[in-house]
């Protein structure tokens, strides 16, 4: 089947909500492995080409891949495929859906399984040497998909079948798939003039380069830059869990001083959260927030200027009035109006609710005679002992009913409970690291196999930052069945050994977030490839992941599963309830650190042509819409991931905010009726959200499920916002906002 995005965009697509794109290059070393990439032996033996061989349908070849392999694996597989796509254009006969667009699902199977090697090396397997790889094969990949994309002869073809009037005679996952294939082809390009063309295509190859630089810049400025803790005073406030952390940090980047906080989110949050520095807490959030923002060599202001011009023009030349209308226009939101009316009208209760949380916390500093007034730097702090004092909840006092290889078990339990899956752990496959599992997915009842899922949940270097699913390959019927495999990967510390891992219950509402992907991919039962699984615009794709979230606190998971490490006593009801009741607690700041990120994304992609300096611009659009003075952007622009090291989530980080609108209402169908488990509900789930993927248009699929469309009080409930009336009460009775 042919790509529209290169695959790496997939497992970006389906990070964790709100977890940050974190770079993963390294700029050191680039030149001396590109050389010794040059020499690699571009021979018929690279195993990368082969077709997957071995059991359950064959699985990749982790065994043998080397990374010298990758460069002339992919143009090896990039030739053949335009030799595939030559083939079909050159065809004399009158172009049907048969030798157009069923042909083109049948291409680019070789560089379909390269590249998603590919991908999981730049993911879970970084190194000099490979990312020297990448630095030379993404702007070319990039120019591939051009070269398909504007091949007149071809999309001529898929003209001719999405114009003809017979084409109501196909099925309607046929007609789908041609509109896709056409719409596609035009929205990148394919009606262009020549020169318009080679255009845009130049435009593609300067951004490719352009985001490289962006994650490397970043990466640089998490990587380089850290926060030292000289003696035991610098500790004051961590729990010792962080203390040994800050130790070993030290002793890894091989510094005097009793610990070091490392410049990335896992590290600086939890400091943040804890240290009572506040001198120190200062220090950190200010490196944190400026990275790629210290005017010195990996400053990544100028590269969006420029990012922003380049996609202002493109859009232009496609015919669309900015980037964000492009981008939105296959999407479930379909225009940036749409997404933006639902931004604006979660943002003013969201606002409401920080001064409510800011009040409270002012309160506690006050009480606390510390003589401040609550800063971006206070935020986690206080808000943590506002936690405590309001809802008595201690993290550290759930954790230990929390084993990683436990909810692992209630996971699988609940995909019996609403899939049908039954989950066998095997080890005759092979694996690309030795701590990656695997586990064989079949039907409870019949015993047919379902799939493949691996399981990569520890950190390691050359290993991206956050939490992901990815797709190795995706479910089909063209030519017999394919089964779906697809990974979870995660970035625990690996406990000390024999002991079990402990996380904390973010972690495990993660964990069922991306194993929601994993669903939603192994419960795929479509025909063709490209309408696959989670193959679904971005803005539907995070709903069947956050709504899985829900099933970790129903009571049969936490009875089970939640477990205390030591006594083997599940957790108690008390605690459950306490976390419950304080799920509401800190949306306020969740949603408006959220929100702000998604509003800027948003209007720099509606801003057009106009030469943007990001500092300016995002100061100006967060005074307009009113920003509390004490929060800041989850992701400023400098280090926006999202948006800037691809074209992924650019215009389009409103999607989680989308989705989650249809996660809340959907699960509200279940407690309408028996509860989570309900067969009736879970039996509708199937059919209409995680079986067809993007066969059926998601508003169609959703109203199906759900009897209506989606509506956005669930969301409000069940992020403890003021609805309606009350949230128009409510604004004009809080303070002004500066
Ligand atoms: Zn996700």
């Amino acid at each position: 089947m042919f790509k529209f995005l290169p695959r790496w965009s997939v497992a970006v697509a389906i990070l964790a909500s709100g977890i940050g794109v974190s770079a993963f290059f390294m700029s050191d070393r680039i030149e001396s492995a590109r050389a010794a990439a040059e020499t690699a032996d571009p021979g018929e033996s690279n195993p990368l080409l082969a077709t997957w061989a071995g059991p359950y349908g064959g699985v990749p070849p982790f065994d043998k891949v080397k990374v010298s392999d990758f460069r002339p694996a992919l143009e090896k597989a990039m030739d053949e495929n335009l030799a595939e796509i030559d083939r079909i254009s050159a065809d004399t006969a009158p172009a049907t859906f048969e030798n157009t667009i069923a042909a083109l699902e049948r291409t680019g199977r070789t560089l379909d399984r390269v590249s998603t090697i590919y991908g999981i090396w730049s993911s879970n397997m970084s190194s000099p040497e490979f990312r020297a790889v990448e630095g030379e094969m993404d702007p070319k990949l990039a120019a591939f998909n051009d070269r398909i994309t504007q091949n007149e002869a071809l999309f001529k073809r898929i003209e001719v079948v999405y114009n003809d009037p017979e084409k109501r005679k196909l099925t309607s996952e046929q007609q789908r798939l041609t509109w896709r294939y056409y719409t596609n082809f035009v929205r990148a390009g394919a009606k262009l003039s020549p020169e318009a063309k080679t255009r845009v295509s130049e435009v593609n190859q300067q951004l490719a380069k352009l985001y490289t630089r962006f994650s490397q810049n970043l990466l640089a400025d998490e990587n380089d830059r850290f926060l030292e803790l000289k003696t035991d005073a610098d500790l004051a406030g961590l729990p010792q869990s962080l203390r040994d952390s800050a130790g070993s940090e030290a002793k890894e980047r091989k510094i005097p001083g009793v610990g070091a906080i490392a410049n990335t989110r896992s590290s600086i949050e939890p400091f943040l959260t804890y240290s009572s520095r506040r001198d120190l807490r200062e220090k950190a959030f200010q490196m944190f927030v400026n990275r790629g923002d210290n005017g010195d060599a990996h400053d990544n202001n100028a590269i969006i200027t420029e990012v922003l011009q380049l996609r202002a023009e493109r859009a232009k030349l496609l015919g669309y009035p900015t980037h964000a209308h492009w981008r939105l226009e296959n999407a479930m939101a379909k225009t940036p109006e749409r997404a933006m009316e639902l931004m604006l009208a979660v943002w003013k209760p969201a606002v409401a609710r920080v001064r409510e949380e800011v009040a409270d916390m002012q309160t506690l500093a006050d009480q606390e005679r510390a003589g401040i007034r609550i800063e971006p730097w206070d935020y986690r702090y206080y808000a943590e002992k506002v936690r405590k004092a309001k809802y008595d909840l201690d993290q550290n006092e759930v954790k230990p009913y929390l084993q990683l290889e436990k909810l692992r078990e209630g996971m699988f339990w609940v995909a019996g409970e609403l899939f049908n899956f039954k989950f066998t752990p095997v080890t005759d496959v092979p694996v690309y690291q030795p701590d990656v599992r695997v586990w064989e997915v079949t039907d409870k009842t019949s015993g047919k196999h379902v799939g493949m899922w691996y399981f990569d949940p520890y950190a390691r270097s050359g290993k991206r930052s956050g939490a992901w699913m990815n797709a190795y390959r995706n479910q089909e019927k063209l030519d017999g069945e394919v089964t779906t495999i697809v990974s979870n990967n995660a970035n625990f510390v690996k406990g000390k050994h024999g002991e079990p891992l402990l996380i904390s219950w973010d972690d495990a509402v993660t964990l069922f977030h991306e194993f929601g992907h994993a669903l939603h991919g192994l419960s795929s039962n479509v025909t063709y490839p490209t309408l696959s699984g989670t193959n679904v615009p971005r803005d539907y794709v995070e709903f069947p992941s956050q709504l899985l979230e829900h099933w970790v606190e129903t009571p049969e998971v936490l009875q089970k599963f939640a477990v205390n490490y030591e006594t083997g006593k599940p957790i108690p009801q008390e605690l459950v309830a306490k976390i419950q009741k304080a799920s509401k607690f800190n949306q306020g700041f969740a949603t408006v650190e959220y929100l702000a990120s998604a509003l800027v994304d948003m209007k720099l992609h509606l801003a057009g042509s106009a030469k943007i300096d990001p500092d300016a611009f995002e100061r100006k659009t967060l005074a307009e819409i009113g920003m509390p003075h004490e929060i800041v952007m989850r992701h400023r622009t400098p280090q926006f991931g999202h948006v800037f090291s691809s074209d992924g989530y650019s215009a389009g980080y409103y999607s989680y905010l989308w989705s989650d609108v249809l996660n809340a209402d959907a699960f509200e169908a279940f407690t309408e009726a028996g509860g989570p488990y309900d067969k009736a509900v879970a039996a509708r789930l199937r059919k209409y959200i995680f079986t067809v993927g993007n066969t059926v248009d998601p508003a169609d699929a959703y109203r199906e499920f759900r009897g209506r469309d989606p509506r956005v009080e669930a969301l409000m409930r069940k992020r403890g916002f003021a609805t309606g009336e009350t949230a128009e009460e409510g604004r004009k009775s809080a303070k002004p906002i500066k």
